[in-house]
């Protein structure tokens, strides 16, 4: 059983189909990208298995459970957690502040320090500047905030939308490796990037979205050098 089954699913908004009939998979322990044009569907996507929009068809399926219809906090408890395209961490909040958030849904009050304290260690900058509002740290900061936040829930399934946008080359191979590294660490991660080469090599399989359908799917290290994958996405 996978731990996330997509099946058949189809979003709408108004009279735009931004999904279409999407069936996909996401097995426990991998990292699964999904690529795509601008408005290809994916944040779409994201925000259906994390209960933000609601699907007009299909059902979507965590660890064997039907989860179409669960309300948002509901997909968080069951283990699903989301770090938003942009980030939006709340910028008059200080870091210590935003990563309490991440832990709203979670009923073991204790250990949540010592879950934060545990943060500190794996992104030090963040330690640093854990009384600072989140509004003053520079991008590739607030995107590794967003990502702690996301996992203060202690989630089985990370969504990342977009975690390299608007990030310099180096800290985006910052993010990669603590993408790799919380994957190694046990944690299943469906990824949605504009950096096709990065996102493919830093994952087991790939799905291709056009106009909100699948159009190719397969290992991330066979599709990197799918021709049509090359020139669609990896300019050339
Ligand atoms: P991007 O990389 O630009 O974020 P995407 O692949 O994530 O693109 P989506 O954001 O899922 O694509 O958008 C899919 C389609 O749905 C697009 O045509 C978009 O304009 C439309 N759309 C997205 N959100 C809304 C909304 N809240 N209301 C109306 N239309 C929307």
């Amino acid at each position: 059983m996978a731990l996330l089954e997509i099946e058949n699913l189809s979003v709408n908004y108004g009279a735009i189909q931004a999904v279409r009939g999407l069936t996909l998979t996401v097995e426990e322990g991998e990292v699964v990208t999904l690529i795509g044009a601008n408005g290809a569907g994916k944040t779409t996507t994201l925000r259906a298995v994390s209960r933000l929009v609601r699907p007009r068809e299909g059902r979507i399926l965590f660890a064997g459970r039907d989860i179409t219809r669960v309300a948002p906090d509901e997909a968080v408890r069951l283990g699903i957690a989301q770090s938003p395209e942009g980030r939006q961490v709340l910028a008059r909040q200080s870091v210590q502040d935003n990563l309490e958030l991440g832990a709203y849904t979670r009923r073991d009050r204790v250990f949540i320090q010592a879950d934060i304290a545990r943060m500190y260690e794996r992104f030090p900058r963040l330690g640093e500047r854990r009384h600072q509002l989140a509004g003053t740290l520079s991008g590739g900061e607030q995107q590794m905030l967003a990502i702690a936040r996301a996992l203060m829930s202690r989630p089985r399934l990370l969504l990342l939308d977009e975690p390299s946008l608007g990030l310099a080359p180096i800290i985006v191979r910052e993010i990669f490796a603590i993408i790799r590294e919380l994957n190694e660490q046990g944690v299943t991660i469906l990824l949605v990037e504009q950096n096709a080469r990065l996102a493919m090599q830093s994952s087991h399989r790939t799905y291709v979205l056009e106009a909100g359908q699948l159009t190719l799917s397969g290992e991330s290290a066979r599709l990197v050098n799918d021709e049509r994958v090359l020139h669609a996405y990896l300019g050339g």
